[in-house]
């Protein structure tokens, strides 16, 4: 028999980790920050001891899924982590941007702090920490069946990110997908998703579990519509970006769009983002984990015909204030710090200017307020006008939407039962009826719920928690009147429009 305990992005985005038990042994799956209104739970105890758990596999380089690793190693886990050699890369940058921005924060509190008589506050994890997590790295490539401590496992690509990967487990009898973040069906930069053919369990994410994204063809004309706009003005066109994956693929659409649109190229551009440019050239270095054409763009010196800037100091980056015609991208991606913030304060108030929004604006954050139509924002302090022309472009997304989350899921076959994770409890129920409706059995579990994983015969049902009754009372019921089914799923299906709707 496994053993499998869900510590984090259970209802939730954040905070992804699974504990694989079997008889002897334990792994854990990710060990990730908890992000936004969770982050306190970073301080909470493990709920493990990490002395006891013998290896870690990282699906991918995101924080919600690495970043808390080093505390893991501060508290004395030692054991193997293996993970792609590109997201090992990219892991290193980001835990390194993570400390620099951790310590930042920590003296602007601990000034606070001190003028209140209190003591100094203790870092997540330090420099100490990341380093001995960095060496604990064992790099495994995609499609290669490895195996440690009575587990088998392989890693295939999730078409999420450079490296991003759904990992195959199998002990005693039991196979388990971790589905890791999933790209869409249709992948821009990396290989699609795998298709897997058989699973005991699957883990899967369910962050778009219930609403589907513009396809590439249309988020490519609202692209372009928004850059004609900005290029007839002749005006600045600001970008604000995450640094990994999306900026890449801005520069790459800007790419293919050089030859139809002649203006661009009197247009200059920038990166301005020490660390996005780092983090391009690990994109370069990994060819194999690019699709073939992407391979050539990256390490080619065809992002050149763009005239494309990395802005690395902070004087270089004050100095694009004075530019009035030129495109500039920068982190953070829902403006909530970094150089982006520099470029509104000096752009946002200027009606011929443009702000261009390729990424997801979290209720919260200044991207969402300028989006959402505030009149004036306060950025660093400044009370700031909003008069710029805005530009929402949602299909850029590297998470897969409804209809992918369901395309992948199909593959697996009809004894295959799926715990529903990495999303905000909305979508992962809509993906549990869905899944449901085809007829899978799905749960949708708690933080720190451990459910017990059995062998295809010894099997039974998983028992559904209060969430997925309505689910079950359905599978039930279909179980029972086979010849209802087309009924109910035309229900269903009317349910989730009207609640796509309601989203
Ligand atoms: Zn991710
Ligand atoms: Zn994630």
């Amino acid at each position: 028999m496994l053993e499998l305990t869900v510590l984090g992005a259970a209802q939730e985005v954040t905070g992804s980790s699974y504990l694989l038990q079997n008889e002897d042994k334990k792994i854990l799956i990710d060990f990730g920050m908890f992000q936004g209104q969770e982050e306190d739970w970073n301080y909470q105890p493990l709920g493990l001891n990490p002395q006891d758990v013998s290896a870690l596999l990282l699906t991918h380089a995101h924080l919600d899924h690495s970043g808390r690793i080093p505390v893991l190693v501060k508290n004395g886990f030692r054991g193997p982590i293996f993970a792609t050699p590109p997201t090992i890369e990219l892991t290193k940058l980001l835990w390194e941007d993570t400390l620099k921005l951790m310590k930042e924060d920590k003296e602007r509190t601990d000034r606070k702090r001190r003028r209140q008589d209190k003591p100094p506050v203790e870092l997540l994890f330090n420099d100490d920490d990341a380093d001995k997590a960095s060496k604990l790295f064992v790099p495994v490539e995609w499609n290669n069946s490895e195996k440690f401590d009575n587990f088998n496992f392989t890693f295939r690509s999730s078409g999420h990110i450079l490296g991003a990967s759904s990992i195959d487990v199998y002990s005693q009898g039991i196979r388990v997908v971790f589905s890791g973040d999933l790209g869409p069906q249709e992948t821009v930069l990396e290989p699609p998703p795998y298709a897997f053919d058989d699973a005991d369990y699957v883990v899967i994410e369910s962050t778009y579990g219930d609403r589907n994204h513009k396809n590439v063809k249309e988020t490519r004309d609202e692209f372009r519509d928004a850059l004609s706009a900005a290029l007839r003005d002749k005006s600045k066109v600001l970008i604000p970006t995450f640094v990994v994956d999306r900026a890449q693929r801005i520069i790459y659409e800007l790419y293919l769009l050089r030859d139809s649109m002649h203006e661009l190229s009197g247009m200059p551009m920038y990166f301005d983002s020490p660390l996005g440019g780092r983090i391009t050239s690990v994109y370069s270095s990994y060819p194999d984990y690019l699709l073939p054409h992407l391979a050539d763009f990256f390490k080619g010196m065809d992002q050149q015909k763009l005239d494309l800037h990395y802005v690395d100091t902070a004087q270089e980056s004050k100095e694009l204030n004075e530019l009035t015609h030129a495109l500039i991208m920068a982190g953070s991606g829902m403006c909530t710090g970094g150089r982006i913030l520099h470029h509104l304060k000096h752009g946002l108030w200027n009606p011929k200017n443009h702000v261009i929004f390729v990424g997801y604006q979290a209720i919260g954050t200044l991207g969402r307020s300028i989006i959402d139509g505030a009149k004036n924002v306060k950025i660093m302090g400044e009370d700031i006008a909003v008069r710029a022309q805005l530009h929402t472009i949602n299909g850029f997304s590297s998470h897969a939407d409804a209809n992918d989350l369901i395309t992948w899921a199909k593959n697996f076959p009809s004894t295959t039962s799926f715990v529903v994770t990495h999303g905000e409890p909305q979508p992962a129920k809509s993906l549990a009826l869905s899944l449901n409706t085809l007829g899978y059995n799905s749960v949708v579990p708690s933080r720190r719920q451990t459910l017990a994983l059995k062998g295809r015969k010894e099997r039974a049902a998983i028992p559904a928690p209060e969430t997925q009754s309505i689910g079950q009372k359905i599978d039930d019921f279909v179980a029972k009147y086979p010849q209802k089914r087309k009924l109910v799923e035309q229900v269903l299906s009317a349910l989730l429009e009207s609640l796509e709707q309601e989203a």
